[in-house]
């Protein structure tokens, strides 16, 4: 497959490194918040989790030859999926396929606050303790590959066009970078593009160490879903300048450090979503990471 006369991969690859360096450019312009840790080690750590996903998904792959794109070819040329039984203009199958699929990542994400397992492996992503367009990859390996499969059984279900997959991925990717970016965005604009779509600040509030924030704002490219399925937070209660970034219990440097970042999924105790934010209010920082 190729866009605009480049491979597939390479695409995608030129892509998320021109978003990503437009978004540290103007980190470094419009920082929206001070820093309280430097960029070295956080980057290191969220760039080498983004290399162990590459690494994961690829072994994965080699044994399940299963990814969202694959996935879409294999259901139309079996006929599977409501957008290929349907015979529908290219342009309506296209917006169906993206907006249809960024609900199953919102609902997704949502899930994975919800079930204890699984925010063992998304809180990973949460422990960061500061935010720039480098957290937008700090996933676990093991959550991006249940991610695949959450994908691929909806492209099973909705049967999109394999170029559609593609372009939905690079613009939840592209948007992902966007709204973790530690950037300035200034408010009329950020009043405007929140209408549709994520922007940084109401990202931010789902970074918060409060859960009742953490537990809102799910989106990653669409604003409409958590607007819609009422679990918009339009601000942080404690303002984007004094807020909390992370998780309540882990607010030293731990988190920066790519070996406690893999292995946290794994720490005990398991901290459930309830468990969490009673350790919230009770503890103090740091206390349990031992
Ligand atoms: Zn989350």
């Amino acid at each position: 497959m190729e866009f605009f006369g480049l491979s597939e991969t390479a695409f995608r690859l030129g892509l998320f490194a021109s978003i990503f360096l437009i978004m540290a450019i103007l980190e470094t312009w419009l920082p929206r918040r001070k820093r309280r840790f430097t960029r070295g080690q956080r980057w290191t750590t969220n760039i080498g989790i983004l290399v162990s996903d590459f690494l994961a998904v690829s072994a994965v792959t080699f044994v399940i030859p299963l990814t969202a794109v694959i996935t879409a070819f294999w259901a139309s040329a079996n006929g599977w999926g409501l957008l290929n039984i349907l015979d529908l203009p290219l342009w309506l199958e296209w917006l169906i396929a993206i907006i249809v699929l960024d609900w199953v990542i919102w609902a997704q994400h949502l899930i994975t606050h919800k079930v204890p397992i699984l925010w063992r492996l998304h809180r990973v992503h949460h422990s960061d303790v500061e935010m720039d367009a480098t957290t937008a990859v700090r996933f676990h390996p093991l959550e991006i590959i249940f991610s695949i499969f959450v994908k691929s059984a909806a492209i099973l279900v909705l049967g999109p066009a394999a170029a559609a997959v593609v372009v939905f991925e690079a613009l939840v990717n592209g948007s992902a970078i966007f709204n973790h970016a530690n950037f300035n965005l200034p408010r009329p604009l950020d009043i405007i593009v929140r209408a549709v779509f994520v922007t940084p600040d109401m990202h931010r509030v789902h970074h918060s160490v409060h859960r009742h924030e953490t537990d809102s704002n799910y989106g990653f490219f669409l604003s409409i879903w958590d607007r819609i399925f009422n679990t918009y937070v339009p601000q942080p209660q404690d303002g984007h300048d004094e807020m909390e970034i992370g998780l309540a219990e882990w607010q030293d440097d731990a988190p920066t450090r790519f070996t406690w970042a893999i292995s946290f999924p794994f720490r005990n105790p398991p901290h459930t979503p309830s468990e969490q934010s009673k350790a919230a209010m009770t503890e103090q920082p740091q206390s349990q990471d031992q």
